[in-house]
Parts: C-alpha cells; sequence; structure tokens
C-alpha cells in the first residue's frame, strides 16, 4: 500500500501545505489502494474514479490559490456510505430496489463537506437500508473485516468502516440508527461517533427511522473525527428536527484540552449493561479501560438505567414501524427497479417489493406494519413510546445528579464469523443491545478502540454525554487514546 494512505488526515492537510504531495497524488494512491483490495474487502458499492480526480484537481488550485486559508479538509479523500445522496452518482442504500437510482441532488452533510474541497472516492457497501449489524444484508455482497477476511466488519456502515481501517480512505460518513456507525467502528478498531439527534441534517440520508437516523464521521483518530464533524454539523433550513446549536470548533477543542488530563470527570458505569451475554474479554478490557480513565484523573461512578433490559425491544417496535412508513415510497413507480409485468396496480406495487427488498426489510415492514395495525398500535406502538421516554429519562437522571459522561462496551461481542448470525435474527438483534438505548434517547456517543480479544480483533468503548456535548466526548476520547494507543494492525501491517 503506498504509504500516502497511512497518514492521519491531519498529516495530509500538512503534506498538501508544503506540497510534498497534490491532492490528485492523494486522490490517486487512494483510488489504487480501493482497486486493490476492494475484490476481497467488498467495501465499495461504487469507486468515482473520474469525478475523485477533478475534485482533487480543483482541490490543488484552491490549495495553491489560498494556502493555509483553505479549508482544513481540502484536498482530503472521503468515503460515503451508500445511504447519502449524490447528485449524478448511483445511491443504491445495498438494495436492489433502488439500483439504477441516481440523484438530482447532494445531501447537506456530504455538499458541506465537498464545500471544504473534500473529494469523494465512492459509495460504500453495507446492510440494506441500514437494517442490520453484519453489512452482509447487502444486495452487493457482503463486507469483509481487513482484520481479518472471514469476519464481518460490524453494521450497518461496514464498508465506510473498513475503507477507513484499511487505508482505502482516511475519512468517512456513515449514519446511525441503532448503532450502525459505532459498532462497525469497534469491529474495525477504528473512531466513530454517532451525533446528537439534530446536530448533523438528515436532508438526503435516506429515512430508515426517521426519529434515530443521523449522519456522523468516521476517523482512525480523533482530531480528524472532530475536524470532518465540525465540517457537516449545524443547523440546515432543509432538515426542521436540525437544532440551531453553535457549532464549536471541535478541533481546537480537543487540542486546547489534549493535555490537561481528566482531572474532576465523572465517568458513570452503568452496572445494566454489564450483562451476561457480555464476551469476557469484551468485560476485561472494558473493566482495564476504567484504570485508564482513573490514571487521567476522573473519577469512576456507578450509575443506574434501570430501563436498559427494555431498549432493545422498544427499538424494534419503534424503528420497524417508521421503516415501514419510509419505505412505502419504493413501489415501482418513482424509484429504481419496477417489475416486468403487472396487470394491476396492487400488482405492480407487490412484484416490485416482492422481487428487489431482501429478507430484512421485508421482515422489518411486516413487523412495523403489525405494530401500526388497527388493534395492536396501542399495547406495542404506544407503550414503546412511553417506554423510550423512560429510557431517555434513565440518562438524564444520571447525567443531571451523578455522571458527566458515561462508559460503556460498544457490542457485547467482536467481530463474528461471515454467516454466524445470519439464521437468527435475534442473535444479530442482540449485538446492538448496547448501541440502542442512546439512539432511543437521541443523545451523542462516541466509539473508541479500547484493547483486542483473545484472537486479535479490536473491542470498541462507548462513550456516552448529554445532548450538544459531543466536544466532552471527543476530549475524553482524546485522552484516552493518548494514554493508551491503539495500533490499527491493517494499516501498519500494508493491509490485505
Ligand atoms: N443494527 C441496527 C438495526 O438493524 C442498527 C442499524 C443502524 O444503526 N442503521 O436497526
Amino acid at each position: 500500500m503506498n504509504s500516502l494512505c497511512k497518514l492521519s488526515a491531519q498529516e495530509m492537510r500538512q503534506g498538501l501545505l508544503d506540497t510534498e504531495f497534490s491532492a490528485v497524488e492523494l486522490a490517486s494512491a487512494h483510488l489504487d489502494s480501493i482497486k486493490e483490495s476492494n475484490e476481497t474487502l467488498n467495501s465499495f458499492i461504487t469507486i468515482t474514479e473520474d469525478k475523485a480526480l477533478a475534485a482533487a484537481k480543483a482541490a490543488d488550485t484552491r490549495l495553491s490559490s489560498e494556502k493555509e486559508n483553505s479549508p482544513l479538509l481540502c484536498g482530503l479523500p472521503l468515503a460515503l456510505k451508500d445511504m447519502l445522496v449524490t447528485k449524478d452518482v448511483e445511491t443504491t442504500c445495498g438494495s436492489k430496489i433502488l439500483k439504477g437510482f441516481v440523484p438530482p441532488y447532494t445531501g447537506t452533510a456530504v455538499a458541506r463537506a465537498e464545500k471544504q474541497g473534500m473529494v469523494v472516492v465512492g459509495k460504500t457497501n453495507m446492510d440494506e437500508f441500514g437494517m442490520g449489524s453484519s453489512s452482509e444484508n447487502s444486495a452487493f455482497g457482503p463486507v469483509r473485516n481487513p482484520w481479518d477476511t472471514e469476519r464481518i466488519p460490524g453494521g450497518s456502515s461496514g464498508g465506510s468502516a473498513a475503507a477507513v481501517a484499511s487505508g482505502q480512505a482516511p475519512l468517512a460518513l456513515g449514519t446511525d440508527t441503532g448503532g450502525s456507525i459505532r459498532q462497525p467502528a469497534a469491529m474495525t478498531g477504528i473512531v466513530g461517533l454517532k451525533p446528537t439527534y439534530g446536530r448533523v441534517s438528515r436532508y438526503g440520508a435516506v429515512a430508515y427511522a426517521s426519529s434515530c437516523d443521523q449522519v456522523g464521521p468516521f476517523a482512525r483518530n480523533i482530531p480528524d473525527l472532530a475536524m470532518l464533524f465540525a465540517a457537516i454539523a449545524g443547523k440546515d433550513p432543509q432538515d426542521a428536527t436540525s437544532v440551531a446549536e453553535d457549532v464549536p470548533d471541535y478541533l481546537a477543542e480537543v487540542a486546547e484540552k489534549a493535555t490537561s488530563g481528566l482531572a474532576g470527570l465523572k465517568v458513570g458505569v452503568p452496572q445494566e449493561y454489564l450483562v451476561d451475554g457480555l464476551q469476557p474479554d469484551v468485560k476485561s478490557a472494558f473493566e482495564s479501560s476504567l484504570g485508564v480513565f482513573e490514571k487521567l484523573g476522573a473519577e469512576i461512578v456507578d450509575v443506574s438505567l434501570p430501563h436498559t433490559e427494555h431498549a432493545l425491544a422498544t427499538y424494534y417496535i419503534i424503528v420497524p414501524a417508521e421503516a415501514s412508513s419510509n419505505l412505502a415510497r419504493y413501489d415501482g413507480v418513482r424509484y429504481g427497479h419496477r417489475t416486468a409485468k403487472a396487470d394491476t396496480l396492487q400488482e405492480l406495487y407487490a412484484k416490485t417489493r416482492g422481487e428487489a427488498f431482501g429478507k430484512e426489510v421485508k421482515r422489518r415492514i411486516m413487523m412495523g406494519s403489525y405494530v401500526l395495525s388497527a388493534g395492536y398500535y396501542d399495547a406495542y406502538y404506544l407503550k414503546a413510546q412511553q417506554v423510550r421516554t423512560l429510557v431517555a429519562n434513565d440518562f438524564l437522571a444520571a447525567f443531571t445528579n451523578h455522571c458527566d459522561v458515561i462508559a460503556t462496551p460498544v457490542s457485547p461481542c467482536t467481530a463474528f464469523k461471515l454467516g454466524e448470525k445470519t439464521s437468527s435474527p435475534l442473535e444479530m438483534y442482540l449485538a446492538d443491545a448496547l448501541t440502542v438505548p442512546v439512539s432511543l434517547a437521541g443523545l451523542p456517543a462516541l466509539s473508541i478502540p479500547c484493547g483486542l480479544d483473545t484472537q486479535n480483533l479490536p473491542i470498541g468503548l462507548q462513550l456516552i454525554a448529554p445532548a450538544f456535548e459531543e466536544s466532552k466526548l471527543l476530549s475524553t476520547g482524546n485522552a484516552f487514546l493518548t494514554e493508551q494507543p491503539f495500533e490499527l494492525k491493517p494499516l501498519t501491517s500494508g493491509g490485505q
């Protein structure tokens, strides 16, 4: 692998300013890396080579005229989950139903990154419409983990995570509805942030479950993550649920706190997350992480989030309900796939959807329609909404009375083998048990690597903060990784 692909985004920025290399060289190195490893990893659905080279050329022009005044991300390669719509570039959501769909516009997060001069190298593979935890539910075949290609990279943003972990891109965007940024970041040894609900515009992020969906960044270290996050965050008139809260200079805040330790910080540990199903080495890596926080001067306090055990069931009522409604638009009339022959409108809908949706998507639509149907609405959907409030209130009480951030494992297990959980939807859902409560509460959460399991696979630590306190997450995560650095083996050993 070209050594340019191993640099951090900050080093790339410096190299570009010092004219050690150009944005075109940087883009070419990453495109080569993608071409070399995509056959194995299957992390990209579309590679946008021509557009990337043109964007890189434009970035070079800008860099040479604006120099230090150019935006921080100018000329840096970016991979995009194929859930984010991109003008003139096919956007599939990992589904056969959207095969051939070329959007007429670019969504806000991507447009903001492009405005900074970022170079989009391609669209990454994912679980169909974000529904899954392993990136195996894709119409374009499963994504493989660069740490061990017999294993899954997590999901649903598995392609974006694998791309960043393997040197195909220094930065990527994903979406997180119930863990889809945090869990693949954990399983590939990189960092990923699910922002507060409303922090990043959802305009142009294809809707899965609108009350939980958030766009967020992946990177290989916290300062890089902060740079990308700052670029995409903030109010957007195109998304009424985006919030007009000031966007701090995340990178400056991380840098400012980089050497000050964590004295005075209270880290809450909810016992409800240290469940029986936790893989033993995940548990021990988590426990030794608490020692790292203490070493940095933080205080560990026990907190209780008593409704945690109901969160997964609640999520799997509310989210499929929203999905069943959001996915009603794929009916063969307007987007993507249309069945070859239908005699009636009803038949057109049924055949199109029957032919082109995958098994998990159909399962979610059926579950969602069921919990919303007359007679069951009160018992399931309404009840779930009430429990959702209780889950959110648990976090609120913990932050108000006991702690500044909460630490938990990201996933009960590390990267499993391809096919290992595909026959049991319930087992697959359990991979999200520790990430979905945060999604129901709309809070920000960061995933950082905190060790390796007995098979040398990465283990993730989840840090949760009150709404709009992403800065606190980033500086805490940065302090942790400075104290206990993590070696990204697929990159340092040359990759697949
Ligand atoms: N695995 C979870 C689900 O299938 C989360 C997915 C996501 O965050 N998009 O709903």
